[in-house]
């Protein structure tokens, strides 16, 4: 490719999935420009989870994780409402926890060294599209042009409201995670091994959890914005306090909270976008809603979405013409078949399983009860199984849910048409 432009793609947002694209952009022989609104390192709110399937995904990811601290879990605990608990062990690591200031500046290099360019701080307040090229303007009247827009600018993206690819979240269908990252100076996990998640906590829906990390432990609570709104009338850090007491009082937790690295912040949880492309531009991670409606990971989606709108848009360059509509048709085209059953399931999941306390004590006992359940859950997020796989299994071994989900599903279907959300078909 090369264009008289700032270069042959610009990616908005220096996240995983901004760092995922410039990088495979990169080294795909692209000229890629990331512009990120804040200065670099940048924190970003979040628990830090990811499933270890990420390492089959992205094989570079495990040599280089190996340059910040991370720690591996295979023990995890989960609570539901009543205080009925399922504890499960892998076999391998399920679970690698890090810190996204330091996980995600790692991207970003590895981007930079393949060849990327990085512009930070960079707020991009105005896009818009002509028939030749993408302008992004920063808040301080930079303009910055070029034929493709990888928008990877998260939850609030600019681009994607600019270009009315996003006119706002619903309310139910977006949380709001309510979460400090502490040192373990002033507040630790008893049992730093193990990832711990209450469902259910506070309210149908509701969640919490402690993710124990090398030097520091996030400890949050996450409603959907809706059911926060209408029902939970304590302020977000009152909360949090109160949490952390009955956490220290259980033993769970030894120290203090710190009011200071409180960050609650939004993730939509609603599946994708109906549009995720549009023009020239292709958005990726939580800017098209690539988030895991049920477990609200995240990480990895943003990884896989920027990785393949990369990926389009060089296949597209190499075939010549008609670049944007052959990228746009190839990105839709790859992330539905590789994530979009799983996405939508996760909605199905959240809105319907875990729509009442006793639903999720249900399927607390019910974990208990059927431990191939849990293997076919540990099989996915290593990366063993794939998600198909993994769903074919669990239909075949649970008929009766089998069908209580397909009925859900296409109920889902006929409120998501009328929504605006995006239906897989199969
Ligand atoms: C409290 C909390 C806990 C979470 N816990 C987990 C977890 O444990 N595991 C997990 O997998 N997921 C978790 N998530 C979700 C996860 O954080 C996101 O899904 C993930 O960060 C999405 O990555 P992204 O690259 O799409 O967006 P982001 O990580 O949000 O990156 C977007 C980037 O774009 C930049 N940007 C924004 N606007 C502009 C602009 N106008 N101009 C230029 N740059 C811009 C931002 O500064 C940022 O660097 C959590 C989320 C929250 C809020």
């Amino acid at each position: 490719m090369s264009f008289e432009m700032d270069a042959d793609v610009i990616v908005c947002g220096a996240g995983p999935a901004g760092a995922t694209a410039a990088l495979r952009l990169a080294r795909g022989g692209a000229r890629v420009t990331i512009l990120e609104r804040s200065a670099l390192p940048r924190q970003k709110p979040c628990g830090g989870g990811i499933s270890t399937r990420v390492f089959q995904r992205f094989p570079y990811l495990r040599q280089a994780l190996s340059r910040i601290p991370s720690r591996a879990i295979s023990s995890l605990y989960l609570e539901g409402p009543s205080g009925d608990v399922f504890r499960m062990r892998s076999d391998g690591d399920a679970v690698v926890l890090i810190r996204r200031i330091e996980f995600d500046h790692l991207l970003v290099s590895l981007a930079m060294d393949a060849g990327a360019r990085t512009i930070a701080p960079a707020p991009v307040v105005q896009a818009r599209q002509d028939s030749s090229a993408v302008t992004l303007t920063t808040r301080d009247g930079r303009t910055f042009r070029a034929p493709m827009v990888i928008a990877a600018d998260g939850v609030n993206s600019v681009v994607a409201r600019r270009l009315g690819l996003n006119p706002g979240w619903p309310t139910g269908q977006i949380a709001l995670d309510m979460m400090e990252e502490t040192p373990t100076t002033a507040l630790r996990s008893a049992d730093p091994e193990t990832l711990w998640v209450f469902y259910g906590y506070g309210g149908a829906e509701g969640y919490a959890y402690v993710f124990p990390k090398p030097d520091h432990v996030n400890v949050g609570i996450g409603y959907l914005l809706s059911y926060f709104r209408e029902r939970v009338e304590e302020h977000p850090y009152a909360l949090q306090r109160r949490f952390v007491g009955e956490l220290r009082e259980r033993g769970l937790l030894d120290g203090e909270s710190q009011r200071e690295t409180f960050t609650p912040y939004l993730i939509p949880v609603g599946g994708p976008l109906r549009q995720t492309a549009a023009g020239r531009v292709l958005l990726a991670g939580d800017a098209g809603g690539f988030v895991n409606g049920f477990s609200a990971e995240g990480i990895y989606y943003a990884m896989v979405t920027g990785d393949l709108a990369a990926a389009a848009v060089l296949d597209a360059a190499r075939g010549g013409a008609s670049v944007p509509a052959n990228a746009r048709r190839a990105y839709v085209r790859a992330w539905r078949r590789e994530i979009g059953v799983e996405l939508r399931d996760s909605v199905l999941i959240q809105r319907y399983l875990f729509h009442s306390p006793a639903m999720m004590d249900r399927v607390v006992r019910g974990a208990k009860a059927y431990p191939e359940f849990a293997a076919l859950l540990i099989g996915y997020a290593t990366g063993r199984l794939t998600y198909r796989a993994a769903r074919r299994e669990f239909m075949r071994r649970f008929p009766s849910l089998a069908l209580r989900f397909a009925w859900l599903a296409l109920r889902a279907k006929g409120e998501g048409s009328r929504q605006g959300r995006y239906q897989p078909q199969r």
